[in-house]
């Protein structure tokens, strides 16, 4: 049974993934000039080793990559666009996008959580200038059900249990904003782990469905989707890494099911996606990062366990995939 213990400790996770990356941007491999706002302290958090800065950049990178790269594909089909971010967590990637070169073409970002993340995320918006802003005229932000959701013109921010069948609340959170005929993309960024095979799959066949009932054919909706997730975790490193959350209290239903990086596009292959694909951070790594890149990113710190490092990005995958409802040219080319 689930404990409220346990549930503490998935959402703690988040902390960790924000301080990696706020690490990440204090030591030079990324810019974010939003996450500082988001983590209580912030001047005060102690940097994190290379190998997890390294590990945040590779991530970070890549995600970022794929989702200008969906972004990219909307503006050539002259289209807005809608994200939805599961497990969102303390993320910037609304901020990020919502003041970068592609704003215009983002028509909602929706981010869901556990009500206690969303009631802190809440609050450090509320709190920050630099957060709100974005956001749009004061008048446009509200806040609701009990502090847990915040509404804007764009950007919306849920209280949820994602393990939850889907029908039972995804139709009343974000059934209202999001809308079938506009191509969307679902992010989940470290978070399927938490949940059981069962439920991420009845997440993503919810919205295969959602978006093959849009009533109009020819309105070029499009469905796509990325997943960052460890896996491969039967390996005597893997079991290393599981003992370590374990340790920790996190328990792991959802330890992805797929064990080589061949098999993860199942994950979208299965609910019918037009085409999917998958790279470890390694691979990203050494074949996506360009030389000077790399070149910067060395100089940045000494690290001297290349080796580990490379064990370490083989057990994370980036999973993507699109599912067109009206074929088009242009939709193959998110990558
Ligand atoms: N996606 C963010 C990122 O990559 O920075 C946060 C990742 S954090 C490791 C996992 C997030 O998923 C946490 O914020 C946690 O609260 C959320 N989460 C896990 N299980 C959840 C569930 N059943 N319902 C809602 N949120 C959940």
């Amino acid at each position: 049974e689930r404990s409220q213990d346990a549930d503490g400790a998935i959402r703690q996770t988040d902390s960790d993934a924000i301080l990696a990356r706020l690490s990440t941007v204090k030591q030079g491999y990324l810019e974010d000039p939003f996450v500082a706002h988001l983590v209580p302290r912030a001047q005060f958090q102690p940097a994190r080793p290379p190998l997890i800065n390294i590990g945040t950049y590779v991530r970070s990178k890549s995600i970022d990559s794929l989702v200008d790269q969906w972004l990219e594909y909307c503006e050539r089909e002259q289209k807005s666009c809608q994200i939805v971010s599961l497990g969102a967590g303390s993320d910037t990637r609304f901020w990020r996008i919502a003041t970068g070169a592609h704003a215009d073409t983002l028509k909602t970002y929706v981010e869901l959580d556990f009500p206690d993340v969303t009631t802190k995320k809440a609050m450090a918006i509320r709190k920050s200038k630099d957060l709100s802003v974005v956001l749009g005229p004061p008048d446009n932000i509200t806040i609701s059900q009990g502090g847990t959701a915040l509404h804007s013109t764009k950007y919306h921010l849920l209280p949820c249990d994602l393990r939850l069948p889907p029908s039972s609340f995804l139709p009343s959170t974000i059934g209202g904003i999001l809308s079938p005929s506009f191509p969307t993309l679902l992010l989940f960024e470290c978070v399927l782990v938490y949940m059981s095979p069962e439920a991420s799959s009845a997440l993503i066949e919810w919205f295969v469905n959602h978006f093959a009932s849009t009533p109009d054919p020819s309105d070029g909706s499009a469905l796509g989707a990325i997943v960052y997730e460890m896996f491969g975790l039967q390996d005597a490193f893997g079991q290393v890494m599981m003992n370590n959350l374990r340790s920790r209290n996190v328990s792991l239903p959802g330890a992805s099911p797929y064990p080589t990086v061949e098999s993860l596009p199942t994950r979208f292959t299965q609910h019918k996606f037009t085409f999917s694909n998958a790279l470890t951070l390694r691979e990203v790594r050494e074949k996506y990062i360009s030389p000077s890149e790399l070149e910067r990113i060395s100089n940045l710190e000494m690290l001297d366990e290349v080796e580990e490092l490379n064990l370490v990005l083989e057990h994370y995958a980036i999973t993507w995939g699109a599912k067109t409802f009206v074929p088009s040219e242009t939709s193959r080319s998110f990558l």
